[in-house]
């Protein structure tokens, strides 16, 4: 079946060439699509009427660009990349992205410094100041520190005409200053790392990783994540993605049960609750 999706309205081409830009804007969707999610890779896209953007690079370049092209879009036409942090987990796509196709690299200066160190080349930043708010076309991006071990990691809100969409994955624990900071999304992509009993129980990791991941400057569990639904729990909060899932130490299942069983609890059953893969991408979500 083809035609509008639910709730969205189609104008003619005509007909939208005659409105104003501030009603053309609102006639236009915003498009988001997790192009994957998980402890070895992260990268989302963002499409607007002005903005291609992606939250973070954390595959090769090839997978970013077989799966970009999955929906029918090309690195090329990137209008640039948010990056959260220099683990490899998020940039390992910006040699071939940033260095090779120039892309530029929305980011604060030690988290460049970091990832270029890393990746051993150099790719063009454009910096912002941790905490603060800029605009990419008709995107804002509001920035906001979280307790994470790396130089000087964020979180995003991207604030878009059709709604706001919040980022937090690779957090050890939620501050207060993160639960404020994502409040206004419509959607969160929302870590919920590992279960703390599969974590304990594992036997492939020794015993200074799991400290380094149940840390306060770790991962959020399962429960964590839980905490952190029932702390923002508001109706304009419709969807939670919950991302950055280890493969040894959590399943779907499990992170699913504990953030939905608490919204449930709670009575919140207008959020939706999806896990996301490191393997395949989530359905694109129209705002
Ligand atoms: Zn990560
Ligand atoms: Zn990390």
């Amino acid at each position: 079946m083809t035609g509008a999706a639910q709730g969205e309205i189609r104008f003619p081409a005509f007909l939208i060439a005659a409105l104003p830009p501030r009603f053309y804007r609102r006639a236009v969707s915003v498009h988001f699509t997790i192009l994957g999610s998980g402890s070895g890779g992260n990268c989302a896209y963002l499409e607007t009427p002005e903005v291609r953007l992606l939250i973070d690079a954390g595959f090769s370049g090839r997978q970013i660009r077989q799966r970009l092209a999955s929906i029918s879009r090309t690195p090329e036409t990137l209008t640039g990349i948010l990056l959260t942090h220099e683990h490899q987990d998020h940039t390992q796509g910006l040699t071939a992205l940033a260095s090779k196709l120039r892309i530029p690299v929305y980011c604060n200066r030690l988290t460049q410094e970091a990832t270029e160190r890393q990746l051993e080349t150099r790719f063009e930043g454009r910096h912002f100041v941790t905490g603060a708010s800029f605009d990419l076309g008709d995107v804002t991006v509001d920035t906001f520190s979280v307790p994470h071990d790396a130089q000087d990691p964020v979180g995003f809100l991207l604030r878009t005409h059709a709604g706001n969409i919040g980022f937090l994955t690779d957090l050890g624990h939620a501050t207060k200053l993160v639960l404020e900071r994502v409040r206004p999304a419509h959607l969160l992509v929302l870590e919920a790392n590992h279960d703390l009993k599969l974590l304990q129980d594992d036997t492939k990791r020794p015993w200074s990783t799991k400290q380094r991941i149940l840390s306060r400057h770790g991962h959020l569990s399962n429960d964590a994540a839980a905490d952190v639904a029932e702390q923002i729990v508001s109706a304009t909060l419709t969807r939670i993605y919950l991302g950055h899932l280890s493969r040894d130490c959590n399943s779907p299942e499990l992170a699913r049960a504990a953030v939905g069983g608490r919204l449930k609890q709670l009575g919140a059953t207008h959020i939706s609750v999806e896990s996301t893969s490191q393997d395949a991408l989530s359905p694109t979500v129209t705002l």
